[in-house]
């Protein structure tokens, strides 16, 4: 059966009235770990749906980062649960994980190396009898309190089906959204190259003629900001001599530490390669000064309460902007609530428990991105855990207890 007609099959069964054990709502890294933990836990009859099953943004937008976290913690995940394991069993090497296996484990990789072994699990996951795959979005889901049950609108499936749980994987994305003081300098011309593009060095150094001057803003200090400015720079070094940037920060660079046994800043520190490059040209204590990065980098200081006046003497003479200012929930599908058959749907309005991953709503969940686990260190700083293993991790203890008290 080609894959067109395997996806038809699946719309049509979608349609069918027999309630699913759980709908999963989106096929990225987060989905994919639902799904295995969902078989792990024998939970039947799962609807899962999505876009493309291309492994969602981390095959999509990231392919060409360097990982945060060491390839071990891939291979981990891939191992986590005996459906993946069933999977890369029965796939000839060599294999997206074999490929993993033969890496330096305790260093880290390109994404793409990930996200092949996430489409080689997306796509064995989707050959499981109990996996019913469709392509398309979950556009609404209404929660009947008389039936305890849920009814899910798809896209691309005649009628609604029916479903004892919902899982939300539907991730998160930069925002994109113009800074504020952008308002009161509507007559700047400012090219927004997308965080996305910026992340792919092949792409970026399409976004600029290697002959003209270009100066790219770049706001922010995260991990994806500190790859941006590194793309920048190679790019200024090498095939683009005229390209200049001038990166707005008003925090100072923070590293993830190793601890003993635990990790400082694990989720919100500066970590492989990245840390790796800011440690080397962008520290304080004349680092940064000495560094030739600084033939093309310029560092601004947006102290809080004066970026305006700092982003109006710097932003003219800006051709580009880059802003890596943090990513946002997707849009989620539309969510009601009734008290049976006829009555109204009235809006629900959901409140994620991140200790739990349960919206308070019988049989609604969420996991990935958008809804990560809250962590808490032996320093009691508060953390959301985002990364494969940790989804995993998180999803190992939470889904026995989804599926128990449903
Ligand atoms: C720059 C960057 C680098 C990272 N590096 C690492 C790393 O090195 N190691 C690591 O472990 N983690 C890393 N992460 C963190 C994390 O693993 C990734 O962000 C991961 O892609 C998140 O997966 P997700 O499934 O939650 O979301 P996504 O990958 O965004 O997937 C969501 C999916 O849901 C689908 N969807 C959305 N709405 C609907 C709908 N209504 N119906 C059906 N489908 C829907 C989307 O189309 C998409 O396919 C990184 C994150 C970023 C941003």
């Amino acid at each position: 059966m080609s894959r067109r007609e395997s996806y038809a099959t699946a719309a049509a069964a979608a349609s069918s009235r027999t309630p699913y054990g759980a709908v999963v709502v989106g096929g990225g890294p987060a989905g994919i770990t639902v799904v295995g933990n969902l078989l792990e836990q024998r939970q039947q009859k799962l609807l899962w749906v999505d876009p493309a099953f291309r492994a969602g943004r981390v095959n999509a937008a990231y392919r060409e980062v360097p990982s945060n976290t060491a390839v071990a913690l891939f291979l981990q995940f891939a191992q986590a649960v005996e459906p993946f394991q069933k999977i890369i069993d029965s796939t000839p090497e060599p294999n997206a994980v074999s490929v993993l296996r033969n890496l330096p484990q305790d260093k880290g990789c390109d994404l793409s190396k990930a996200a092949d072994m996430c489409l080689m699990l997306s796509k064995g996951l989707a050959g499981h009898p109990e996996v019913n795959q469709l392509l398309g979005k979950v556009t609404a889901a209404t929660f009947d309190k008389t039936s305890n049950q849920w009814t899910v609108s798809l896209e691309n499936a005649p009628s609604p089906v029916v479903a004892s749980n919902v899982v939300l994987c539907t991730g998160s994305s930069p925002i994109s959204s113009p800074l504020p003081i952008m308002e009161k300098m509507q007559d700047l011309k400012i090219n927004a190259i997308h965080l996305d593009l910026a992340l792919a060095p092949s792409k970026l150094q399409k976004a600029f003629n290697p002959s003209s001057p270009a100066t790219v803003a770049v706001i922010g200090a995260s991990h994806s900001a500190i790859l941006v400015l590194r793309n920048l720079y190679n790019l200024a070094s090498t095939s683009h001599p005229s390209l200049q940037i001038k990166w707005f920060t008003r925090n100072k660079l923070r590293y993830a530490e190793k601890k003993d046994g635990w990790i400082l800043r694990d989720n919100t520190g500066l970590k492989g390669e990245a840390a790796e490059w800011a440690r080397q040209n962008l520290e304080e204590n004349g680092i940064f000064e000495k560094s030739p990065v600084s033939r093309h980098i310029k560092k601004i200081w947006t102290e809080k309460g004066k970026e305006d006046a700092t982003y109006q003497v710097e932003l003219p003479g800006c051709t580009h902007m880059v802003q890596a200012i943090g990513y946002k929930q997707d849009p989620i599908p539309d969510l009601t609530i009734t008290e049976g058959p006829g009555a109204p749907a009235e809006p629900l309005t959901v409140v994620y428990e991140p200790l739990s991953g349960r919206f308070f709503v019988p049989g609604l969940f969420g996991a990935g991105i958008a809804y990560p686990e809250r962590v808490t260190d032996p320093y009691g700083n508060v953390e959301y855990a985002v990364g494969f293993w940790k989804f995993m991790r998180f999803l190992k203890r939470a889904v026995p207890e989804w599926v128990r008290q449903r």
